[in-house]
């Protein structure tokens, strides 16, 4: 398969890692927002939240909880920005599920978390909750 975080998986293209275990890889971003930028993969292709498996995507969370202690540990970051896109539409690049840990400073300069918040309209989020309640999985 054409997909560069799996050549990364397999060794066919050199990455800096920092953990590694059954399903999850985690390595260093080559093109850091801030000093810290960790990317965490499940090593079993998957493009998006749609395709991977529940216990792949548990797994790569609780790689990220120990690593962010670890980056917290290591740089004292004011704070952590945990990404994870879905979709171009979302600005996913690399179409292999990644969680990104992004150290922040105050005044660092990135605006990854920076929305414009207006009220919404009350009625639209109920209706909208209710249509999304009744498509929860048991
Ligand atoms: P996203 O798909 O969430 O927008 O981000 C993809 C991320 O993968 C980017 O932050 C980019 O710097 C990183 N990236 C792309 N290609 C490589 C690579 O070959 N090696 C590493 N270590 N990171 C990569
Ligand atoms: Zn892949």
């Amino acid at each position: 398969m054409d997909c560069i975080f799996c050549k990364i998986v397999a060794g066919e293209i050199p990455s800096v890692k920092i953990y590694e275990d059954d399903r999850v890889l985690a390595f260093m971003d080559i093109n850091p927002l801030n000093d810290g930028h960790i990317l965490i993969i499940p090593k079993a292709h998957a493009a998006t939240i749609h395709e991977i498996s529940e216990a792949d995507f548990l797994a790569v969370m609780s790689v990220t909880h120990k690593l962010a202690a670890a980056v917290q540990k290591t740089l004292a970051p004011e704070g952590i920005n945990i990404l994870q896109l879905n979709g171009e539409a979302a600005n996913q690049v690399v179409p292999h599920l990644h969680v990104h840990i992004v150290p922040r400073w105050s005044g660092d300069g990135l605006t990854v978390s920076q929305w414009n918040l207006a009220p919404g309209d009350m009625e639209k989020i109920k209706e909208l909750a209710d249509q999304i309640k009744s498509e929860i999985a048991n």
